[in-house]
C-alpha cells in the first residue's frame, strides 16, 4: 500500500489532506506539535477509509524532529511515497515591533522544516515505484507580500525557491511542487476582525473562503499528475487575477 506524510495534520489544511490521501487508498502518518488528541483522531478518520495511520508528535522545524518522523513512518509502512510539508505557523508584527528572534521561528517552521523533511525523506521517496512527489504549502501572499506579515510572506516564497530548486535536483525520480492558497477558513484565520475579513472575501472573486477540502482537491492532482513538476498551483478563488 502507498504511503504518505502529511506534517502538521492534526487541523485545519493538514487535516483535510491526510483524510483525502486516506480515501485515495493510502496509509498515513499523522504529524502534531502539540494537539495530539486531535492527531488522534484524524489517525481514526484515516482507519475509516480502512487505511493504516500512525501519529508522530514531533517538530519538523528541527532535524531531530523530522529525523523522527521519517524513522516513525518507515518503521509503520516500510518505505515513504508522498510527502506533504504542510505545518506552518503564522505572526502578525510591522517591522519596526518584530523581533528578529521571531523572523527566525517562522523561517525555521515554514521553510527549514520543508527542507528538512524532504532532505531525510529523499532516499524512501528515490525508492518508490508508486510516482512519488513531495508537495510544499505556500501561499498567496509569497506572491504579493503583505505589510503585517514581511516574515510570513518571505517564508512562504522561499518555499516556492525550494521547491522549483528540489524539483530540478531530485527529476527525475522526484516530482516536487508547491500549492499557494488564498484565504482558507481554519484555525490560522479565525481570529482576523470581522471587518477586515468581510473586506478581504469582497477581494475574492468567487465570492467565498476556501476550505481545507479545496487545498486537498489540489493536492490530490498534483499527487497524480505526472506531467507536472516544479510548479505552484495557485487556489485563491481568483483573488490573483485582480
Ligand atoms: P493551522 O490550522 O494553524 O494548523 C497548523 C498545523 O501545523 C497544526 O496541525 C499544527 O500542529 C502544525 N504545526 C505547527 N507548527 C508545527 C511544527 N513545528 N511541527 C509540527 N507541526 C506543526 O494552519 P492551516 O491554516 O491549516 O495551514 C496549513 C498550511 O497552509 C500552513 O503552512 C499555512 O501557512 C498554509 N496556508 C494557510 C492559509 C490559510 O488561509 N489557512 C493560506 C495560505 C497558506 P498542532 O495542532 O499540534 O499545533
Amino acid at each position: 500500500m502507498p504511503a504518505a506524510i502529511v506534517t502538521g495534520s492534526s487541523r485545519g489544511i493538514g487535516r483535510a489532506i491526510a483524510t483525502r490521501f486516506a480515501a485515495d487508498g493510502f496509509d498515513v502518518t499523522i504529524n502534531y506539535l502539540n494537539q495530539e488528541d486531535a492527531a488522534v483522531d484524524v489517525a481514526g478518520e484515516v482507519r475509516e477509509y480502512g487505511q493504516e495511520s500512525t501519529v508522530v508528535g514531533a517538530d519538523v522545524s528541527t532535524v531531530a524532529g523530522a529525523r523522527e518522523l521519517i524513522d516513525c513512518a518507515v518503521d509503520a509502512f516500510g518505505g515513504v511515497d508522498h510527502v506533504v510539508n504542510n505545518a506552518g505557523i503564522d505572526h502578525h508584527r510591522y517591522t519596526p515591533e518584530l523581533d528578529p528572534a521571531d523572523f527566525d521561528r517562522i523561517m525555521d517552521v515554514n521553510v527549514n522544516s520543508a527542507f528538512i523533511v524532504t532532505k531525510h525523506a529523499l532516499p524512501w521517496l528515490e525508492q518508490s515505484d508508486a510516482s512519488p512527489s513531495v508537495t510544499n504549502l505556500s501561499s498567496i501572499l509569497a506572491h504579493t507580500g503583505a505589510p503585517i506579515e514581511c516574515h510570513y510572506s518571505a517564508s512562504k516564497g522561499a518555499l516556492i525557491s525550494l521547491t522549483r530548486s528540489h524539483a530540478a535536483e531530485f527529476a527525475p525520480e522526484v516530482r516536487v511542487n508547491a500549492i499557494a492558497p488564498g484565504h482558507i477558513e481554519t484555525d490560522m484565520t479565525a481570529d482576523r476582525h470581522p471587518g477586515e475579513k468581510e473586506r478581504q472575501r469582497e477581494a475574492i472573486p468567487v465570492g467565498h473562503f476556501g476550505q481545507p477540502g479545496d487545498i486537498a482537491h489540489a493536492c490530490a492532482y498534483l499527487r497524480e499528475a505526472t506531467f507536472v513538476t516544479g510548479e505552484v498551483l495557485n487556489v485563491n478563488g481568483g483573488e490573483t487575477m485582480r
